[in-house]
C-alpha cells in the first residue's frame, strides 16, 4: 500500500514536471464535460492577482484558465503578462491555459497567438450572424494552424467590462436554433452563450430584481432552458459563461464600510453557476469578484493602518483574499478541485 502510494506520488510528480508552458483547453474541457464540472477562467492584470489565483489552484490541484483582456494587455503589457503566467506554471506545475478574453479583431487574436497564448476568444457577437461567422472562421483557421484553440460567442451579454459595454436593451439571449450552423461553419472549439449572465459588478438594475429579507437584490434566474436546448443540439461541445461573478456581499460591505460607494452591486447566485457547471458549461469567467476582494481588503487595510505606506503591507492581505476567494470558487462553485492531473 505504502509502496503504491509512493509510486503514485512519483508518477504525479513526473506529470507535474511536464507542465512548464501553457496548454490548450482541449483536454481540460473534455474532462470537465464528462466529469460534470467547469474550469475557472480568471482575469489577470498584475503579479499579486496571478499569485493569489495560482496559489489557490495549486493547493487544490485544480486546472486553470488565466485570461487577459485587451484592457489588461494595454495596462500591464503583453510580455509582462505572458511571463507572469509562465512563472506561475513553473511554480505550480499545473495545466494552465493562457487565454485572450474578448478579442475584438483578427489582428489582436493573431498577435496573441504569435505571442504565446494557447487560446483566444474572438467576440463578434455584436455583428450580424454571417459576419460573426466570417471573422470567427478566419481566426479559427489561423489559430488551428498554430496549435491554438478558439472561443466564439453567440448572443449578447449586457454590462460593462473593460472595452465591452452593452446596454440591457441591446443584450439578447443566444438563439439555440443558430448554434449548430455557427459551430459547423466556424470550426470554433468552444462557444460563449448568453443565458442571463452579465459583465461587471452592477449586473442588474433594481427594477430587474426582487429583494430578499436582508434587503439585498436578487437577480432574475439564468435561462437554463436555453442552455439545455443548446447542449442538446451540440452534444459534448464545451459551453462558456461570461459575466459570472457573484459579487459577494461581504466584499461589497467591506468596500462600503471603508470609504467606498457601491450601492446595490449584485451578481449571479453561486448555486446557479454550480448547476451550470454540472451541465455543458466547461468554462466560467470570473473577474469582478477578484476586483472586489482586492479592493475591499485594501480599503479595510488603509482604514485600519492610516500610517502604513509600503505596498507590500496592503498587497499581502489583498493577495490572500484573492486566494481564499478562488479556493471557494474552485471547490464550491466550479467543482474542479483535484482535477488537474
Ligand atoms: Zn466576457
Amino acid at each position: 500500500m505504502i509502496h503504491r502510494e509512493r509510486e503514485q506520488k512519483f508518477v504525479r510528480e513526473m506529470i507535474v514536471m511536464a507542465y512548464t508552458k501553457p496548454v490548450t483547453t482541449t483536454e481540460m474541457f473534455k474532462k470537465a464535460y464528462n466529469g460534470g464540472y467547469a474550469i475557472g477562467a480568471f482575469n489577470v492584470n498584475n503579479m499579486e492577482i496571478v499569485q493569489g489565483i495560482t496559489e489557490a489552484a495549486k493547493e487544490l490541484e485544480a486546472p486553470l484558465i488565466l485570461q487577459v483582456s485587451k484592457g489588461a494587455r494595454a495596462y500591464a503589457n503583453h510580455t509582462y503578462l505572458v511571463k507572469l503566467v509562465e512563472a506561475a506554471i513553473i511554480e505550480t506545475g499545473l495545466p494552465i491555459t493562457l487565454h485572450l478574453d474578448h478579442g475584438d479583431s483578427f489582428e489582436l487574436c493573431k498577435s496573441c497567438i504569435d505571442g504565446g497564448f494557447t487560446s483566444v476568444m474572438i467576440d463578434k457577437s455584436g455583428l450580424p450572424f454571417d459576419e460573426n461567422i466570417k471573422i470567427t472562421k478566419q481566426v479559427v483557421e489561423y489559430a488551428h494552424d498554430h496549435g491554438v484553440v478558439v472561443e466564439a460567442e453567440l448572443g449578447t451579454l449586457s454590462g460593462i467590462e473593460d472595452e465591452v459595454n452593452v446596454s440591457a436593451e441591446a443584450a439578447s439571449y443566444t438563439r439555440p436554433e443558430e448554434v449548430e450552423e455557427f459551430v459547423q461553419r466556424t470550426g470554433c472549439d468552444s462557444l460563449a452563450i448568453a443565458i442571463g449572465t452579465s459583465h461587471g459588478a452592477y449586473k442588474f438594475t433594481a427594477a430587474q430584481c426582487t429583494r430578499n429579507e436582508k434587503g439585498e437584490l436578487v437577480p432574475p434566474p439564468l435561462r437554463f432552458d436555453v442552455l439545455e436546448e443548446v447542449s442538446k443540439r451540440l452534444p459534448g461541445f464545451p459551453i462558456v459563461l461570461h459575466g459570472s461573478s457573484s459579487v459577494p456581499q461581504q466584499f461589497v460591505k467591506m468596500v462600503n464600510e471603508n470609504g467606498g460607494k457601491m450601492p446595490d452591486a449584485v451578481g449571479i447566485p453561486e448555486e446557479q453557476l454550480r448547476k451550470a457547471a454540472k451541465l455543458a458549461v466547461c468554462k466560467i469567467n470570473i473577474d469582478s469578484d477578484l476586483r472586489l476582494a482586492m479592493t475591499g481588503t485594501i480599503r479595510k487595510y488603509f482604514a485600519e493602518h492610516p500610517d502604513h505606506f509600503d505596498p507590500r503591507q496592503y498587497l499581502t492581505p489583498a493577495r490572500a483574499a484573492i486566494k481564499e476567494l478562488v479556493k471557494h470558487k474552485i471547490t464550491d462553485v466550479l467543482g474542479c478541485d483535484h482535477k488537474a492531473f
